[in-house]
């Protein structure tokens, strides 16, 4: 790398950046749990009574886990893999909810044995699979509601209409189920508010109708979709903004005595992730500069695909930029990562970074296609 790329003046980020490339070979991914504590006290801090349950899809690393067992948080698991996962490290079984609402029969019988008792579920045939090879469970049924904007759609997928949800919690019941309550998700990265208003309010039609059957509901679970910034100057709603008007809408709608939980999984960990890569190759084609670096979309760039988000690209260099195209290293040509970045000059070596990628990168990221192993994730303070 060029010593220009080294000078001591440049901000925190960039620093730390220099630091990690003097110990560790890019591409990096480097994990500050400082940010992910701050992500978790601020969560905390601003929906003081809503509990969050970690949904370590977002990002599974051991470490990353091992910080919120650490801070006392709740976990959202999908998968007997993912709640073995946080069970061996130390989370007890009563803070983890088995929020996939289709589950295999031996993952059912996984919970059963390890004692996680409360799970999500949006049909009849699951109730009847819960009863049989997880008798008694607690379960929450999920409800589809709107996603408008939401940047992942989830509603397509999953979510029983709000007209059958008593029928359905009604049918737990009789089954020897334990009924407890709801459970939606708003989508992923939600920045219209008036998903969680919308969706609140529906809730509480079903927590009131549940109630004049003679059915009391406990648990309302607000699922995830808490959006964070992706780039530096990004204009949507904030996350204090957004949870001023649930904790108005949870007050206003809800018993006191109502458990709330949540399920947030890129506000957690999105912020604290910090992706290092370098240029390994460059060209000038198509009247553009051409930039290969040595991670992409089959990489940690994987959210591109799979999360349908966009990344900030950022440099050490400074000087006047032009229109450039940055691929990934592998013999695919879908594994191009922008095909208009404004980025200044770049050589062989010089670094690329992307800023707020803890979520939905690594996680998702193929292990060796082509030969090219995913960025090496390392914690720091
Ligand atoms: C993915 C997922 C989450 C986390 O969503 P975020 O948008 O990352 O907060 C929560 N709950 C369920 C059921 C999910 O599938």
């Amino acid at each position: 790398m060029k010593k220009s790329e080294f000078s001591p003046n440049g901000n925190t980020v960039e620093n730390l950046i220099r630091q990690t490339l003097a110990k560790h070979a890019a591409p990096v991914m480097i994990i500050r749990r400082s940010i992910l504590i701050r992500q978790y006290k601020r969560f905390r801090q601003y929906l003081p009574q809503v509990t969050p349950y970690y949904a370590i899809k977002a990002n599974p690393h051991p470490d990353v886990i091992k910080t919120f067992v650490r801070l006392g948080s709740h976990f959202d698991v999908a998968s007997a893999q993912e709640m073995n996962l946080v069970l061996g490290l130390g989370a007890p079984p009563q803070k983890i909810i088995f929020a996939n609402t289709i589950k295999s029969v031996p993952d059912l019988q996984m919970a059963a044995r390890k004692r996680v008792s409360l799970m999500t579920f949006d049909n009849e045939p699951e109730l009847y699979k819960i009863a049989r090879h997880a008798p008694a469970s607690r379960v929450l049924v999920r409800i589809k509601v709107e996603n408008i904007g939401s940047v992942v759609e989830l509603s397509l997928k999953f979510g029983a209409d709000p007209e059958q949800a008593v029928f359905l919690l009604r049918k737990a019941k009789a089954l020897g189920l334990q009924p407890e309550g709801v459970s939606f998700h708003v989508g992923s990265q939600c920045t219209q508010i008036q998903n969680y208003v919308q969706a609140l309010e529906v809730t509480a039609a079903v927590f009131r109708e549940a109630k004049e059957e003679g059915l009391t509901l406990s648990i309302l679970d607000i699922g995830g979709g808490f959006p964070i910034r992706h780039f530096d100057h990004e204009n949507h709603a904030t996350f204090e903004t957004l949870a001023r008007t649930v904790r108005t809408e949870l007050t206003r709608l809800f018993d006191k005595k109502t458990r709330v939980i949540a399920e947030p999984g890129r506000f957690l960990v999105g912020p604290g992730g910090i992706l290092v890569t370098q240029v390994i190759g460059r060209t000038f084609r198509n009247n553009k500069n051409y930039y290969y670096l040595n991670d992409g979309v089959y990489g940690d760039f994987s959210g591109i695909v799979f999360d349908h988000c966009k990344y900030e690209l950022k440099t050490l260099r400074r000087g006047q930029k032009f229109l450039s195209t940055v691929a990934g290293p592998t013999c695919d040509s879908f594994d191009t990562i922008s095909l208009s970045e404004e980025l200044p000059e770049l050589d062989v070596g010089s670094v690329v970074y992307v800023k707020n990628i803890g979520a939905y990168s690594s996680a998702s990221a193929v292990q060796n296609f082509n030969g090219f192993a995913p960025a090496k994730i390392v914690l720091t303070d």
